[in-house]
């Protein structure tokens, strides 16, 4: 199950938070240090936390928890109250032209991060939703992901555009764009290359992309079980190229949950998705409060 230690360890310390009828000042923070070791062993970066922990411990110290009738309760709230706030409190829908105007996706990510798979995997939801969504096969370095794209758009009923691996990927955007117009589709889906680390060719080929067609929404796929170097390609991804939205794989893998909890906080862009499994059915709308509450049970 997704977060299981870090759940696990939570739930410890608010075991003895309940079991007190009154709580001290030192017993707050003695609770608190406990939450702070949970949620760095889980991978959620050092400042992240300290923040994290100083918001807590601000209200669950300050105003009248402490003298309330509860106060063991109220803390464990206020650190649910304060994740989800980390989270980024709302859903964030991906935002569509409205009718038949295009939107253009762009889809960015490492090498393995589960780009090609999540691609296919969101053109169901908008299919779902009554749009006509185009997938493009802009990954020509690898003839493996074009084929990939194609049986997996086959699989979703979703139509697959491919010039092969002889052209420029800015170039097969601007043919695929072309084709949506004339064939209907509402949504063109660009699958981009992703190499095994952040480089310059990687990010150049990005940028070029989006100089010469109108993308409306940028999203960076990150694999969950990288921990902080999913955060990391986040950020360098939102610097170079500007990402609207993350989408997080493999949190059905993830036991500790550092990713999640931080991209938010981090880059200031939301999480929009997380994906749950393989399948092409395993991908969830990201929402912050049921996140939490995964979490802290
Ligand atoms: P790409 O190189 O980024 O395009 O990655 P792929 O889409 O080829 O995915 C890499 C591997 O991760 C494949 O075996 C996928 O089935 C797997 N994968 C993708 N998303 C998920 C997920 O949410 N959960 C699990 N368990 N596996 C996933």
């Amino acid at each position: 199950m997704a977060f299981e230690s870090l759940s696990d360890k939570l739930q410890n310390v608010f075991k003895k938070l309940r079991g007190k009828g009154r709580l001290s000042e030192a017993d707050v923070k003695a609770a608190l240090k406990e939450v702070k070791m949970a949620l760095l062993e889980a991978d959620v970066g050092f400042k992240v936390v300290k923040q994290f922990i100083k918001s807590v411990e601000e209200r669950a110290i300050g105003q009248d928890v402490l003298n309330g009738l509860n106060p063991g309760q109220m803390v464990i709230k206020i650190v649910n109250e304060e994740m989800v706030s980390l989270m980024g409190s709302e859903t964030t829908e991906i935002k569509l032209n409205p009718g038949n105007a295009i939107t253009v996706i762009m889809m960015a990510g490492l090498q393995g991060a589960g780009k090609t798979t999540t691609t296919a995997k969101l053109a169901g939801k908008f299919k779902a939703k009554g749009k006509r969504p185009l997938l493009v096969a802009c990954d020509v370095y690898r003839p493996a992901a074009v084929k990939q794209l194609q049986v997996n758009g086959e699989k979703q009923g979703v139509p697959v555009f491919s010039m092969g691996e002889k052209h420029k990927p800015v170039n097969i955007a601007k043919a695929a764009i072309e084709h949506a117009e004339k064939n209907g589709n509402n949504v063109v889906i660009l699958d981009t290359a992703g190499r095994l680390h952040i480089d310059e060719d990687m990010m150049a080929e990005l940028q070029e992309i989006k100089e010469n067609v109108h993308v409306d929404q940028t999203i960076l796929v990150v694999d969950a079980m990288t921990g902080q170097d999913a955060v990391n390609a986040a950020s360098m991804f939102n610097d170079k190229i500007g990402i609207d939205g993350v989408i997080v794989t493999k949190l059905d893998g993830d036991t500790r949950g550092g990713a999640a909890l931080s991209i938010r906080a981090v880059t200031g862009k939301p999480i929009l998705y997380v994906g749950m499994g393989e399948k092409l059915s395993d991908l969830e709308q990201f929402y912050p409060d049921r996140m939490a509450s995964r979490i802290l049970g």
